[in-house]
């Protein structure tokens, strides 16, 4: 069986979901299982709703409904527009009370379970108009509500699957319909934590959801359906001569996502890895196409580095203490303030006398500095960027680092990591380098005839 994934621009308006509709049609002879996004930037729009005062939130959810019923509209005969009028009535009228707690004084605090709740909307207005436009098009499909089965840690804004229950329930909620012929419907990114509590797999979370529903299920592939012919070889909007990779090895996916590959969210490959299930990214908008296979182990090829990808908006920080510096001890203060602000760090080099690392989330570099200070001193640089070059092959060719680093002639590198999967190499630059980088490193490694970034050692 698969597990189809569409993401919400192969879900933006009529015509996409049509399209979305077809593939699944063609597809889901085997045995299929459909997760949905919301639609377009729903999501966004639900997040700008909890910002504003009431007044704004009520005309953001009318637009968003209006547009939802008009987008339907045409995809529907008149019994399920009425019975998706119900569902999205009920779906918006308790959007209204969730934002009318949270835009008043003293509401709850973000992230909480009400802006879970109000984000949740998205989902499940779409997974209703999936399921009802598919059931006009003769496909048997059944709508599932995630939240009674994705169960996660109890953690708002972005929490981890408890894969086991998870498991559990979707076995018995939706194979025995796949079994029969059926295909369940379901909205991705949205769960509860084990005590009923709306939770969120983060922004971006329904290739998460796809991934765990595929290897709760033991699906022969999950298909994550995007707007890009699959995972490239840099972001096409930087470099237009970025092209698809036909295959990738999950540790690889998993590099590229963490390190801002933008096609899958970075957790997806987690159930992927752990029960070994294959991942092909496709196009909605050319379904023939065989966009990116991402399996356990790529086959060797002649191409070692098979990305270049970047994430912006990085802070370094650095840290100096004379007197504490390799005491045993340091390092774990140090993370134990990260630890304590819930704040991730992306990379770290330490030398003799001070240790470098990374995050991307600003908005937290304060509270952490103000901690730190009390046993070292450290100092922030913000606007920087990480710039990672991701292949296996990286690990057993020699010479990869000395072509990244020709390349980078006369641009200021402020640190430099090897990962320890050995998979990448990553450097942190100043943003006004960032565009410079991405194209001298794609130029090296993808523009040049022997361009294969070095002779493998195997
Ligand atoms: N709708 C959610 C978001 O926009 C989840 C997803 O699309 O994957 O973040
Ligand atoms: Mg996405």
């Amino acid at each position: 069986m698969l597990v189809l994934k569409f993401g919400g621009t192969s879900l933006a308006d009529s015509e996409a979901i049509s399209r979305a509709c077809r593939i699944t049609r063609d597809r889901a002879g085997g045995g299929a299982l459909v997760v949905v996004s919301a639609m377009g930037q729903t999501t966004d729009q639900l997040s700008l709703c909890a910002q504003g005062g009431p007044a704004n939130a009520c005309r953001l959810l009318q637009a968003l409904r209006d547009d939802a019923l008009a987008t339907a509209g045409s995809l529907l005969g008149s019994a399920e527009r009425d019975e998706l009028a119900a569902a999205v009535d009920r779906i918006f009228g308790g959007a209204n009370a969730l934002v009318r707690r949270l835009s008043s004084p003293g509401g709850p605090p973000t992230p909480s379970a009400d802006l879970d709740a109000l984000l949740a909307c998205g989902e499940r207005v779409s997974s209703w108009i999936v399921t009802l436009a598919l059931r006009r098009r003769g496909v048997d499909a059944v709508r599932l509500d995630s939240r009674a089965l994705f169960v996660t840690e109890s953690r708002h804004g972005g929490a981890a699957a408890d894969f086991d229950r998870t498991k559990v329930r979707l076995l018995s909620a939706a194979l025995p319909l796949v079994r029969n012929g059926r295909v369940p419907v379901m909205g991705g990114f949205i769960a509860r934590d084990a005590y009923g509590e709306a939770t969120t797999l983060g922004r971006g979370g329904s290739d998460y959801s796809a991934a765990l529903a595929g290897a709760a299920l033991a699906a022969s592939e999950v298909q994550i359906w995007t707007d890009v012919d699959g995972v490239m070889t840099a972001d096409p909007s930087l470099i237009p001569s970025a092209r698809s990779l036909p295959v990738l090895s999950l540790r690889e996916a998993s590099e590229l996502a963490y390190f801002g590959g933008r096609v899958l969210h970075p957790s997806t490959m987690l159930p992927a890895i752990r029960h070994g299930i294959p991942i092909r990214v496709l196009n909605s908008m050319r379904p023939h196409g065989s966009g990116t296979l991402i399996v356990p182990a790529a086959p060797e090829a002649p191409q070692v580095v098979k990305s270049v990808v970047y994430k912006e908006n990085i802070t370094l920080i650095d840290i100096h203490s004379t007197r504490m510096l390799m005491a045993h001890g340091f390092l774990a203060r140090i993370f134990a303030v990260f630890e304590r602000h819930e704040t991730a760090v992306d990379m770290v080099s330490t030398s003799e006398v001070s240790v470098s690392l990374t995050v991307d989330r600003p908005d937290k570099v304060p509270a952490v500095l103000d901690d730190l200070a009390s046993f070292s001193h450290a100092e922030e640089n913000g606007g920087k960027a990480i710039v990672c070059v991701v292949g296996e092959g990286i690990r057993y060719t020699p010479g990869i680092a000395a072509k990244v680093f020709d390349a980078l002639e006369g641009i200021r590198i402020r640190m430099i990591s090897l990962g320890a999967s050995r998979v990448n190499i990553g450097f942190v630059v100043d943003e006004g380098d960032l565009e410079a980088c991405v194209r001298r490193l794609h130029a090296t490694f993808f523009e040049q005839p022997a361009s294969s970034g070095g002779e493998s050692c195997e």
